[in-house]
């Protein structure tokens, strides 16, 4: 009937604008921007980013919306509609905090653009969004880059896209303390509807490829977990590749990355490599390669050849790379048993999400069956979401009282 159309019809996105223009209009009578900043899936290509290696993210439809207006006095203000909260930040000194956490990925992009010479005017934003945070989806650089394009539009400073993008890694590494490649800042600022970009992590050069997905659709499997070996464990990695190239050196002179190595190059030199290193190597080198191919994939519509190097990639995380978890081999494995034909844990490992392409006739009796055997075997709520991909950070729209006066 006409209620479930109503329904249907209304993206998420369109809720959350109205709790944040309705929010800032009980607040304030300026007349906000509104910029919508998605958070990001990884289709293929997991570890590979600070490896100068390929990736394949898109942003997707659960999003960051912010209204933001100039301030009719020298005082600025920021609301987390999420939390409920205010912070007042000094746009000249903009320093970190030790609390609320959420203002120091706000701030860090607020020092870089008084460190790139911009001067801020005072102003007033209103925020909040659906993207689960510490998920894997990337909340956070989808806050780094919708406010950096927040300031950058009420300022009118004509900030490069690139920069801004960097600019928002920055504030995640100097004023969060997560030293991350630069796919998610990138993705969440650069995504496009119904494409994937296929993004070179050393040069940034990229390509869109469209994504027919046609019968199947998106679905992410929360554990909702997080093991907290997460930080730990991803600086050894990153340690672990380092000394892999290291060794890879002394014979090849050339080579400045995993990027520039081939597994081939890895077994040749298998026995120079203390403790886990060859596995990590192996593990990395394999799956550039298998990015690229899946790249190939996606143009001759294969999404099967695509599914299984989904599956590929998990083994290789799993056994190799050794940053899965059981929560999440548990659910590949069931995506495995119910013939679904790609998934994987997606993202740093050790909780968030499984990444999966499920046939649209299967997709209610997937999550179902799933969540009833997750329950089952850790007790543990699962949550599935369906998320489409779509365009990046950008303008959403003024509020329709602007619209009727201008
Ligand atoms: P992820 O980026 O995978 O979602 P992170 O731990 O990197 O996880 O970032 C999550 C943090 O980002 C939260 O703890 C919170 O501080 C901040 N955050 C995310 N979404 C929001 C939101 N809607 N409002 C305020 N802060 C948010
Ligand atoms: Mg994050």
């Amino acid at each position: 009937g006409f209620t479930f159309y109503y329904f249907k019809n209304l993206l998420d996105v369109d809720f959350i604008a109205q709790d944040v223009i309705s929010k800032f209009d009980a607040l304030y009578a300026e007349e906000p921007l509104i910029i919508r900043a998605p958070g990001r899936i990884n289709l293929i290509g997991e570890h590979t980013d600070y490896n100068d290696g390929f990736v394949m993210p898109a942003a997707i439809d659960k999003e960051i919306v912010f209204a933001i207006a100039p301030s009719p006095d020298e005082t600025s203000s920021i609301y987390s509609l999420s939390y409920s909260e205010f912070f007042y930040p000094n746009l000249k000194e903009p320093a970190p905090v030790t609390a609320p956490k959420w203002a120091n990925y706000l701030l860090g992009v607020m020092r870089q653009l008084v460190d790139n010479g911009h001067t801020l005017k005072p102003f007033r934003c209103v925020f909040g969004g659906n993207i689960p945070a510490g998920s894997g989806l990337s909340s956070s650089a989808a806050l780094e880059t919708g406010f950096a394009f927040a300031l950058n539009e009420l300022n009118k400073l004509n900030i490069p896209t690139q920069k801004m993008i960097h600019m928002a890694q920055w504030a995640e590494h100097n004023y969060v303390g997560v030293k991350c490649g630069i796919m998610d800042q990138f993705a969440s600022m650069m995504g496009a509807d119904n494409k994937v970009i296929l993004l070179d992590c050393r040069s940034l050069e990229y390509k869109y490829s469209p994504l027919k997905l046609d019968n199947y659709s998106i679905v992410l499997c929360n554990t909702g977990v997080k093991h907290s070996l997460v930080d730990s464990e991803y600086n050894t990695r990153r340690a672990e590749c380092e000394q892999g190239v290291a060794i890879l050196q002394r014979h090849y002179p050339e080579v400045k990355s995993l990027r520039d190595v081939t597994p081939e190059m890895v077994d040749k030199h298998k026995s120079e490599m203390p403790g886990k290193v060859y596995q990590r190597c192996f593990y990395v080198t394999s799956e550039i390669k298998r990015v690229q191919a899946a790249a190939f994939d996606l143009t001759n519509d294969d999404l099967e050849a695509f599914g299984r190097k989904m599956y590929e990639t998990h083994e290789g995380l799993s056994s190799l790379y050794e940053v899965s978890c059981p929560e999440l081999d548990f659910l590949v494995g069931q995506a495995k048993n119910a013939q679904i034909l790609g998934s994987r844990m997606m993202g740093g490992g050790f909780g968030g999400c499984t990444i999966n392409i499920v046939p649209n006739q299967q997709v209610e009796s997937f999550i179902s069956s799933a969540t009833a055997a997750y329950k089952k075997a850790f007790n543990l709520d699962l949550i599935a979401y369906i998320v489409h991909v779509k365009s990046g950070t950008g303008l959403l729209k003024k509020s329709e009282k602007s619209a009727v006066g201008s």
